[in-house]
């Protein structure tokens, strides 16, 4: 399958992972928005939310729950926010569900 994010996640592309299990990696995003800025993905190819079944509700919840453990291990010491962008009109851009942290230093304040 021609997907970036599966190949990240079966280390197909070299990618430095912050983090990884038998379920799901992160990895710095290549284009931060923020001082720090990762992403959480499911190693099951998921395209985004949208076609999450009840089937993931414990995948899903492992990658929610993984949110603050990373992103303390990361730095964000004031807080962090979370983004998960679906299809094309949330400008998703990678058809592989993934969670968005952001945080350090708010460059827009
Ligand atoms: P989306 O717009 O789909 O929610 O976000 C996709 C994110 O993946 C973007 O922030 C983009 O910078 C990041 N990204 C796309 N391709 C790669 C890649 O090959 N490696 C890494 N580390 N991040 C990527
Ligand atoms: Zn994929």
């Amino acid at each position: 399958m021609d997907c970036i994010f599966c190949k990240i996640a079966h280390r197909e592309i070299a990618t430095p992972l912050i983090y990884e299990d038998d379920d799901v990696v992160a990895f710095n995003d290549i284009n931060p928005k923020a001082p720090i800025h990762f992403l959480i993905i499911p190693k099951k190819h998921i395209v985004s939310l949208a076609e999450a079944g009840t089937e993931d509700a414990a995948l899903l919840g492992k990658m929610i729950n993984l949110v603050p453990v990373l992103a303390k291990k990361m730095g964000c010491e004031g807080g962090f926010r979370t983004v998960i962008n679906t299809g094309r009109d949330g400008g998703q851009e990678v058809p592989h569900l993934h969670i968005h942290v952001l945080g350090g230093p708010q460059p827009w304040k």
